[in-house]
Order: structure tokens, then C-alpha cells, then sequence
């Protein structure tokens, strides 16, 4: 597995990937613009030159580009949902333009709808943004932590979206498991690892889950609490940790922390324990 950080670009998109092999990621995640703002200035040039300069020289890869906070694809009103998606397909257009392997987007909240009806809108939305936007970024729906009318707590549901999609070659998930434990999925044993990776093969398909988000949890299996702990602070805890890195069926994915960054150490030490783990130590 290859192993990176999800970096903030605020000292430039052209510095990202020095950041990145400094704190010795193989990968990396970023937001291409603020992450809790609607505008976007278009991209410097130069920067966009630079950055991919920068990775091109380097060995990092797979790069995602995260959507940002604010818009609900899934949105049950009218304004919000379209400006949602225009939000989503610019900051897609964006991740194409850098070059980025992967644009991961969470499918957001039904709120009055249907289920049915919200996985709808998310679908309708990729659609009309793979339809208008060419280019090589695969689009990655990751799994929610299925609080408050989250759709996609359920794996599942992840394949239903993708299902409606209907174009494989450029669509696929990114398994995020803090939400995936909050949300019901017990990965600290290897009967409900094996439930969740069987729920993935059945209803998206392993090959199209090429990124993990590692992150521990903070809340109880079953909470729906979407709150980030370092790895083996959480409930989710070591163990369960070396049984996912340990299994063959994820040994050739990438995995992204999104881990507190509470102190500058913090990044080091998640990915050295994470390491550990990938060399069967840490026991
Ligand atoms: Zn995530
Ligand atoms: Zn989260």
C-alpha cells in the first residue's frame, strides 16, 4: 500500500509536492481552493506548472483532489443542489486541469427526500459533470459516516449511485474508515473486515476502490460520528488497523490520512505507525 497525507495547499499549489516528500508521503490529497468557501479564482498558471513539474520529478502518486466542505450533491433544495453541482464539477475541472489520479466526493444528505430520490440527484450531477468535463481523473464517491439523513453510510448505497452513473471506466469509491466503523462496519475483527470488503466486492466491486481514507475514530462502532482520531487513539484501535494493511485484497490500494494535526509530529507518527503496521509489526 502506498501510504500520504492529506497536505493543505494555502503556501501554493507549486510547494504541495516538495511538503509532501519532506514529511515522506508516497501520495497526497488536497483541497484546489478553500475548503469551507463557494468562490474559486482560477488557478495560477504557473503554479499548476510548477505543481505538476514537481510531481512528475518525483515518485509521488496516486494525488486526489478532495471537493470541498460545502456543497451537498444530494441537496433536497432546489438552489442548493445546483449550486452544489456546479461547485463539484468546477472543483472536478480543476483536478483534471492539475492532473490529479482521483477527485473524491462525499455524496452528502437526503434531508426531506426519499433515499432513492437523493442517490438520484447525486447521480443526475456526476452525469452531467462527466458528460461536460473530458478527462482522465476517476471520480471517487467515499462512504459517509450515515448521520443525520448522510446517505451512503451503507457501502451499497455507494453502488447504487455508481450503478445510475453507469460508466465504470471513470467512476469508482474511496473507503473512509472512520466512517465506515461509525457507521456500523466492525473493522476490528476479521469477520466484519471480511463483511465489509464482501459488501464492496458485491455492490461497486473491489477494482474500483483504488484509495482508502485511514483514519481512527473517535466515536463508538455504530455512532455515526464523524470525528478523526490518530491511528490507534480511536476505537478502531491498532488491531483493527493491522488487519486491514495485512490483507492481500488492499495490498495494492493507496491510503490517505486525514488525522488531527493537532502537533507538527503528528503526521510523522501516524504514518510511521501505519508503516509498522504494513511491515506486520506494532504488535
Ligand atoms: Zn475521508
Ligand atoms: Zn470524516
Amino acid at each position: 500500500m502506498r501510504l500520504g497525507l492529506h497536505l493543505s495547499i494555502s503556501k501554493g499549489l507549486g510547494n504541495v509536492a516538495a511538503t509532501a516528500e519532506k514529511l515522506g508521503c508516497e501520495a497526497f490529497q488536497i483541497f484546489i481552493g478553500n475548503p469551507r468557501g463557494w468562490g474559486r479564482k482560477p488557478l495560477d498558471v504557473s503554479d499548476v506548472r510548477e505543481f505538476q513539474k514537481q510531481v512528475k520529478r518525483s515518485v509521488l502518486g496516486p494525488v486526489a483532489v478532495h471537493l470541498s466542505y460545502l456543497p451537498n450533491p444530494a441537496a433536497d433544495d432546489e438552489d442548493l443542489y445546483e449550486k452544489s453541482i456546479i461547485a463539484m464539477g468546477e472543483d472536478y475541472r480543476r483536478a483534471v486541469e492539475i492532473g490529479a489520479d482521483y477527485f473524491v466526493v462525499h455524496p452528502g444528505k437526503a434531508g426531506n427526500q426519499s433515499l432513492e430520490r437523493a442517490i438520484s440527484k447525486v447521480a443526475m450531477g456526476m452525469k452531467t459533470i462527466l458528460s461536460t468535463v473530458k478527462g482522465k481523473t476517476i471520480f471517487l464517491l467515499e462512504n459517509q459516516a450515515g448521520g443525520g439523513r448522510e446517505i451512503a453510510g451503507r457501502i451499497s448505497e455507494l453502488g447504487m449511485i455508481l450503478k445510475e452513473v453507469n460508466c465504470p471506466e471513470r467512476t469508482g469509491i474511496c473507503l473512509d474508515t472512520c466512517h465506515a466503523f461509525v457507521a456500523g462496519y466492525d473493522l476490528r475483527c476479521q469477520q466484519g473486515l471480511n463483511q465489509l470488503l464482501t459488501e464492496i466486492q458485491e455492490t461497486v466491486g473491489l477494482s474500483r476502490m483504488p484509495l482508502l481514507h485511514l483514519n481512527d475514530a473517535l466515536g463508538a462502532l455504530g455512532s455515526h460520528l464523524d470525528r478523526h482520531a490518530n491511528i490507534g487513539e480511536g476505537q478502531i484501535g491498532l488491531k483493527g488497523f493491522r488487519l486491514l494493511l495485512s490483507d492481500q485484497r488492499t495490498s495494492q490500494l493507496a491510503g490517505v490520512l486525514e488525522t488531527p494535526k493537532v502537533s507538527a509530529d503528528d503526521d510523522r507518527r501516524n504514518l510511521a505507525i501505519l508503516r509498522q503496521l504494513l511491515r506486520g509489526g506494532g504488535k
